[in-house]
């Protein structure tokens, strides 16, 4: 597990910026957004507009920061990167906006975790580009208007719930990645595979594609694995058999599950008799943020067919019990 935790080496993330497209062509999967992208920027780019504020949302992993850095690339502007917890006070925002040069994109990720105070300077900043700020203190404070530059912001979040109404009002554009299908994720894997300078074996591609629970990121990931297990083993040979034996020793589940996911359902299978449970006794169950299961292990867990959401709670499914060789009725008899 330890190999494969998010825990990145500076060689992982110099290999994970070369992976990264720049381009919206080479970014693949999710159709629909980049369609309405592509369209968006093109419009503003003939009226010589800056882009309207663009809001991503989807699990981690799934390619809101690459989205936020193409964006920027289409419209040929820099990119300004930042994060929502890392904005602590009204000035660190406005020392960014103010160092903003005109349709410059300003990519703010996690942004559900602007604090109050900062997210007050930013309404009038999107609607209006004004930044509207007070200095001193007591009688002697005063507030001064700055005109900004028409910019766009990015942002991206986990949790479009999260974002107060009036912050979601403020973008015009809303995206929700979705998880990527196996043929998605098999095409990122070869051109990952292609500019690693590895065999691009499209069977070593599907098995990678299908154990990555529709994630790019993770794919990516197991990926440098594979890399380094071949040039041990087979001198940088690459098939499906040997993509297998690799992820067999990486204890990679067969159909990409992780340790969060399998905890998570064995809690519903063994604690709480395959439910209905609600989200806060299994968040205490498996010893997680109820947030965290709701938007990472939850939704990819509903798509596959594991676990059912009803008004009652969360229920595991047939398949989930077949997954993890459990007879339901054996079980359910005790
Ligand atoms: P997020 O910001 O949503 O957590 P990232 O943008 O950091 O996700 O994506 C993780 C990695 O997955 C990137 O480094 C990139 O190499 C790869 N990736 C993501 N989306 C795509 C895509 N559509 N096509 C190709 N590679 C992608």
């Amino acid at each position: 597990k330890d190999l494969l935790s998010e825990h990145k080496t500076g060689k992982d993330e110099v290999i994970d910026k070369a992976l990264r497209p720049t381009r919206l062509k080479d970014y693949a999967g999710q159709d629909n957004i980049r369609e309405q992208l592509d369209l968006f920027i093109t419009a503003a780019r003939k009226r010589g507009e800056a882009l309207d504020h663009v809001l991503l949302f989807g699990p981690p992993g799934l390619g809101k920061t690459t989205l936020a850095n193409i964006i920027a690339n289409e419209i040929g502007v820099k990119l300004r990167q930042t994060s929502g917890p890392v904005l602590e006070k009204a000035g660190d925002l406005a020392a960014m906006l103010t160092s903003l040069e005109p349709h410059d994109v300003l990519f703010i990720d996690e942004i559900h975790r602007l604090s109050p105070v900062v997210e007050e300077i930013l309404y009038p900043a999107l609607e209006d580009f004004k930044l509207d700020i007070m200095i001193g203190e007591g009688p002697a404070a005063r507030s001064i208007k700055i005109d900004l530059p028409h910019f766009t912001l990015v942002g991206a979040t986990t949790r479009a719930g999260a974002l107060t109404k009036p912050l979601q009002d403020r973008f015009g554009i809303r995206a929700q990645l979705q998880y990527y299908s196996p043929e998605d994720l098999t095409s990122i894997v070869l051109r990952s595979m292609r500019l690693l300078n590895m065999d691009d074996d499209k069977g070593a591609a599907e098995e990678i594609a299908r154990r990555s629970r529709g994630t790019p990121r993770i794919a990516n990931r197991l990926l440098r694995r594979i890399r380094d297990y071949s040039e041990v083993k087979h001198q940088g040979r690459l098939s499906k058999e040997i993509a297998q034996a690799a992820l067999t020793m990486l204890e990679v589940d067969p159909i990409g599950l992780d340790s969060l996911d399998c905890q998570f359902l064995l809690a519903i299978i063994d604690k709480f008799e395959g439910g209905p449970v609600g989200i806060e006794n299994l968040a205490s169950a498996v010893g997680e943020e109820s947030d965290t299961l709701q938007d990472m292990v939850e939704p990819y867990l509903i798509k596959e067919g594991f676990v059912q959401r009803t008004p009652r709670g969360r229920v595991a499914t047939l398949k989930a019990y077949q997954h993890f060789g459990i007879d339901k009725r054996n079980f359910n008899l005790g």
